[in-house]
């Protein structure tokens, strides 16, 4: 009691060095009615549980939230947990606080379930309800770093489920509207739980020679405050605070400790650009730079308004560090990204005090969800907007636009127009014609050729733009351009995958589906849902998986999962020799799948011919029945003339694009997949069994190789 008093007096502080006008009476008031409405109710630590909703209302404070913020924070459980409804919060303090606190509770009522897809249509429920109101994204990200702070009181599942969540959803977000503060601290406690060995060995590597980096950082700094002392510019310089999540994804990404510059960095914080630049000049002076390792985000400011000058040199004891340069006003905006825009101004709606890149950022989302049908295209575009990198592009006119990393000459023609992008013909790149697979580079100049007469994009664009919007707009094309034709396309895919996954939908079956398509996929009907499926909208797999496990009677395993079977290949039998048989009926063994170019042997069975196995198949090295085994040859082990099927197992550590990175390579190796299955394996490693379709065994030994080279990649074999 005592100390949540003396929690609120604090907090109320902190609001008013902020804003000197700030009386605090709102404040105190929605503190007292959250303390009165939690009353008796614990936190699983044991704590009071008003001692939640004040540590938000003080995070908020510090990010210089206004009053109603604030006291929506304080609020944000009430509804939730107590028996106060939203009407009384609304009685209480008006529509505003209470459409705030209903935003927050939406948020936490969304079910987060274990499977894949419905997690999936959770994230997009997340996104669209943050987007209505852009205080309630604040006030839930405040939330969620508390509990992420608070973590080690729930048990081990609920700490991986929401660590993940928390990496997965929230730490982006909170990148894109720059709140770096927020978005360390979410990673950093986020890693500490989902690999507790690794993060503990980060902080002794950290801490082991800290006295020692110190004494360095000391003298560097010393050295550099006396020459701008000399040079007259007026300037604070600090050692940077360490974020141990950044170092492990450098490590993960196959740096070794010692190679991370981050851990020796500086900052230097100055009064105007001129000086930012005079102190960059300065420091070459002084010392090397390492090439490539100059940025200058001043002139070409980040997406979430991020601005810096950065540097590595090699310092005096040739080691290198790196220094950042930056005003007070741009360390602002790196602490607390657009927080630092907000004015402050009692009364006024939070429609009206938007900064222009968050406003761009709920726009998107809500144009997103708007143009996306299926839950996971629209998770994946906002998700890989909110990460990804940018790049610059000049118009010939010599207009900057921005795009994402990766982005093609297709990506830069619909960002233009969305007629530009649908009789985008050619690029030329700095005057060079280039293909429209080519990737961008910063400061590309781009003039895109286009045919009016053209007949549209291709749908082959889908695999190579990046940008959520050129997707969205292909998409678009094609779902309006000819509904018969995508319902005859969709009816021949569903049909395919049907056949593919054993499974038999008759016509009477379809009649008693109805509803559950119309009500699950969101369509008029079965037309519709083909049509759907025709321009991309909607993978016939999932609706197929989807059908067999809400009808799981009708079909025929008892568990409703789907059951893969092999792509249809043409006969076998005939690549295969046999002395002095040639009748005989031959198929290869599922155990270890041969392919031309492998070892083999017959099994005579009974009644069902021959088995060609591998000849270090196990169950042929330990067979009973030695003199059933006979001699087989392929008839022509080089030339390839057929497709076999096989598997290939591989043993990773999960990470973002990994599957991707996987079937581009196998795609690009002019292999088909005809199956995918990953399966969780431990911890966090998975198991993925993929079925390809190959030539010959040398085929399956150059994929090999190249599997293994790909990153987080742990083993990859052939069963
Ligand atoms: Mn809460």
């Amino acid at each position: 009691m005592e100390e949540s008093i003396q929690a609120i007096d604090e907090i109320i502080k902190i609001m008013q060095t902020n804003h000197p006008q700030t009386d605090g009476a709102l404040v105190r008031r929605a503190y007292e009615y959250a303390l009165s409405a939690h009353n008796g109710q614990k936190r699983l630590s044991g704590e009071d549980y008003i001692s939640h909703p004040l540590a938000i209302a003080k995070i908020l404070a510090n990010l210089q939230m206004d009053q109603v913020t604030v006291s929506a924070g304080l609020l944000h459980d009430v509804v939730e947990d107590t028996e106060y409804s939203l009407e009384d919060i609304k009685e209480a303090f008006g529509e505003e606080i209470a459409r705030l606190v209903d935003g927050v509770t939406k948020i936490a009522k969304i079910k987060v379930s274990g499977e894949d897809e419905e997690q999936i249509e959770t994230f997009r429920k997340m996104f669209v309800a943050m987007a209505n109101d852009w205080r309630v994204i604040v006030i839930k990200l405040s939330d969620r770093l508390h509990n992420m702070r608070t973590l080690s009181a729930m048990s081990r599942e609920k700490q991986l489920k929401k660590s993940r969540e928390t990496l997965d959803v929230y730490a982006p977000i909170a990148h894109r509207l720059g709140i770096f503060r927020i978005k360390w601290e979410l990673e950093d406690l986020a890693l500490k739980f989902l690999e507790p060995e690794k993060y503990d060995k980060l902080i002794r590597q950290v801490a082991v020679g800290r006295t020692q980096r110190e004494e360095y950082i000391q003298k560097v700094i010393g050295i550099i405050s006396d020459k701008l002392t000399a040079e007259g510019i007026e300037h604070e310089i600090t050692g940077r605070p360490k974020h141990y999540y950044s170092i492990y994804k450098k490590m993960e990404g196959g740096k070794r400790f010692e190679e991370i510059y981050d851990l020796i960095a500086m900052r230097v914080i100055v009064k105007t650009i001129n000086d930012c630049y005079a102190v960059f000049g300065w420091i070459h002076a002084l010392w090397k730079p390492v090439p490539g390792r100059i940025k200058d985000y001043i002139a070409m400011p980040k997406a979430n308004g991020y601005q810096s000058l950065h540097t590595t040199v090699i310092g005096p004891n040739g080691e290198p560090f790196e220094i950042q340069i930056r005003t007070m006003e741009m360390h602002l905006v790196a602490e607390y990204g657009v927080a630092a825009h907000w004015k402050y101004k009692e009364g006024v709606t939070g429609e009206d005090t938007l900064g222009d890149r968050l406003q761009g950022l709920l726009d998107d989302i809500k144009e997103l969800e708007a143009d996306s049908e299926d839950s996971r295209d629209f998770v994946e575009s906002v998700t890989t907007d909110l990460y990804s990198d940018e790049v610059f592009i000049f118009t010939p006119k010599g207009k900057v636009l921005e795009l994402p990393a990766g982005a093609t000459p297709i990506d830069f023609a619909y960002r233009i127009h969305t007629d530009v992008g649908n009789s985008c013909v050619g690029a030329k790149v700095d005057g060079k014609i280039v293909p429209l697979t080519y990737k961008l580079q910063n400061g590309d100049r781009v003039e895109i050729l286009t045919n009016p007469s053209s007949k549209g994009p291709s749908r082959d664009w889908l695999n190579v733009v990046v940008s959520p919007q050129a997707r969205n707009k292909i998409r678009a094309y094609f779902r309006k351009a000819d509904k018969e034709e995508n319902i005859i396309k969709g009816r021949e895919i569903f049909k395919r995958e049907c056949k593919h996954f054993k499974t038999e939908i008759t016509e009477d079956m379809k009649e008693r589906y109805e509803d559950f398509i119309t009500d699950r996929f969101n369509v008029g009907g079965w037309e519709d849902l083909y049509a759907m499926i025709g321009y991309g909208g909607l993978r016939a797999g999932y609706v197929i998986q989807r059908i067999r496990a809400n009808f799981i009677k009708d079909f025929d395993d008892d568990d409703g999962r789907m059951t893969l079977v092999k792509a249809p290949t043409k006969d076998k039998s005939t690549s295969i020799h046999i002395q002095g048989h040639s009748d005989l009926e031959v198929s290869f063994a599922k155990c270890c799948s041969p392919v031309p170019g492998d070892q083999i042997v017959g099994f005579i069975t009974r009644g069902r011919g021959i088995t060609v196995h591998r000849a270090d198949c196990i169950n042929i090295t330990n067979t009973s029945e030695p003199d059933r085994i006979i001699e087989v040859n392929w008839i022509n082990e080089n030339v390839p003339s057929e497709s076999f099927t096989t598997n290939i197992i591989m043993r990773c550590l999960d990470r973002k694009g990994l599957i991707a990175d996987i079937s581009t390579i196998i795609g690009n190796e002019g292999i088909n997949i005809s199956s995918f299955r990953t399966a969780p394996a431990g911890e966090d490693e998975m198991k993925m069994t993929i079925e390809i379709v190959i030539t010959s065994v040398n085929q399956v030994k150059a994929i090999i190789r190249k599997l293994e080279g790909v990153s987080s990649v742990i083993a990859v074999y052939r069963i």
